[in-house]
């Protein structure tokens, strides 16, 4: 993409209402606009890093099992009176009325869509265990939206819902996620440790948040220091028994602030730090709280109706944004990390107007993008050091620049913007060179 037609509206001044880093940040590099409190839209850079964290999470629930959906926004309310949650939910559910006076919602999350689907179209007990997921727009009318698209009122969830025979199917399936959280998380470079939680309106006997530590979290946790520096095991087979690879992260003393209680005896203090938090992730184990007021029942094995053992499991993907940028910023602007970074490449002419160098860069541009690198390509008529601090404060993470002087002595220069160290790159060769360093 070429700088001079992209729609990239960054901002030189600091918004004055933006608190927080990521915030400031979405809106100095043009990631969002608000459009309402709470509510905002995503430009194009910001729709691009959307997708790729999307990606992310739908080839990593993908690999589990779990099937892909889209259940509508727009919900009737006659099946939250069902399960009797419309009288309990509260002012955050957005009611709204058709033409014909019906009852509607803007759907603040699914249980009971997805039961809904489950009750008509399947059957028996042959059928299981299934999980369905959506990738898709929710709407809570949080009392104090703040923070950007951090605490939203309209964001961008991952949620899935699991069915099972049994109990002990159940935790498999909810240890499934478990272990996938814990891999999508790494793969967006960030650490997120599972912690005890409350269950909230959604209901449950069993549940984990996932925390990405920041000084800036709303939540807050108490957890041993070990969990800091644990890793993840790098191979997983979903059809294997997973509970020891759980119990090996939930062995630690991990609990959000509802969960924590000073007198846990089986603690050591000095190993347990307080810290503040972002959930960027959340499951639940609830059984037949939805599939028994729904009236969900299958055939199973000995032909006896019985009910699905359910569980559901959400990722903040629009908030992702934020506690990335959160965790990978510094006075310059943004640092993505390659894997969810809206251009790969930032392409910089240091003199547009002298033929040689425009005859280079346009070829190269050319060329790497047939590579299929991403490139933004910074053809604008601007001062150097414009163009090095926009490409900085949009964070692209490698950063190729070219002049007249290099040219002459057959090299450009690369920048990492993580390290800010420079690699002189030959031109002759120049894909593979650049295949030293990045990837397309
Ligand atoms: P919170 O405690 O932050 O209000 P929640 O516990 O109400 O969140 P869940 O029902 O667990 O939220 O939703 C699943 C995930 O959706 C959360 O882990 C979080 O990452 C994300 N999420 C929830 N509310 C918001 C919001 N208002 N804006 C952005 N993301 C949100
Ligand atoms: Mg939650």
């Amino acid at each position: 993409m070429r700088l001079s037609r992209a729609f990239i509206p960054t901002l030189k001044e600091n918004p004055v209402d933006a608190k927080i880093v990521s915030h400031r940040l979405m809106l100095r590099a043009g990631l969002i606009r608000q459009h309402a409190a709470g509510i905002y839209n995503w430009l194009p850079i910001g729709t691009e890093v959307l997708k790729n964290i999307s990606s992310i999470v739908r080839e990593e629930q993908d690999s589990t099992g779990a099937q892909e959906i889209i259940m509508p926004t727009v919900q009737s309310a006659e099946l939250w009176k069902e399960s009797g949650r419309y009288n309990d939910y509260g002012p955050e559910m957005l009611r709204i009325q058709d033409r014909q006076d019906r009852d509607m919602l803007y759907g603040p999350t699914h249980e009971e869509v997805v039961t809904d689907i489950f009750r008509n179209n399947i059957r028996s007990y042959k059928d299981l265990p299934i999980n369905l997921y959506q990738i898709h727009w929710k709407f809570r009318d949080e009392i104090r939206p703040r923070f950007g698209v951090m605490r939203g009122r309209e964001f961008l969830m991952k949620d899935a819902y699991s069915f099972d025979l049994t109990y002990d199917d159940a935790c498999h399936s909810y240890n499934k996620m478990f272990i996938s959280y814990l891999r999508i998380f790494k793969r967006l470079g960030l650490k997120a440790i599972p912690m005890i939680a409350d269950s909230g309106p959604i209901g449950g006997s069993l549940s984990h948040e996932f925390i990405v530590m920041a000084a800036t979290g709303e939540s807050k946790v108490y957890c041993d220091r070990e969990l800091l520096s644990k890793e993840i095991e790098p191979h997983i087979d979903y059809d294997s028994n997973l509970q020891d690879a759980v119990d090996d992260w939930t062995k630690y003393y991990a609990v959000t602030e509802d969960k924590y209680s000073s007198e846990d005896s089986n603690i050591k203090s000095k190993d347990i730090i307080s810290a503040n938090g972002i959930e960027v992730g959340h499951i639940f184990h609830f059984g037949h709280k939805y599939s028994k007021p729904l009236n969900a029942s299958i055939k199973g094995t000995n032909g006896k109706d019985i009910f699905p053992f359910m569980g559901s499991y959400g990722i903040g993907v629009s908030r992702l944004v934020a506690a990335i940028i959160e965790a990978n910023n510094d006075e310059k602007g943004i640092i993505w990390p390659e894997i969810v970074a809206p251009y790969k490449i930032g392409l910089i002419s240091l003199k547009v107007g002298d033929l040689e160098v425009d005859n280079l860069v346009e070829s190269l541009y050319q060329k790497i993008n047939s590579k299929g690198y991403s490139v933004l390509y910074d053809d604008r008529e601007e001062r150097a050091g414009v163009k090095f601090s926009d490409m900085d404060l949009i964070g692209i993470p490698w950063q190729i620049i070219i002049g007249p002087k290099g040219i002459k002595e057959g090299y450009l220069e690369l920048k990492s913007r993580k390290t800010n160290q420079l690699f002189q790159v030959r031109l002759d060769n120049i894909e593979q060179s650049l295949l030293q360093y990045v990837s397309p």
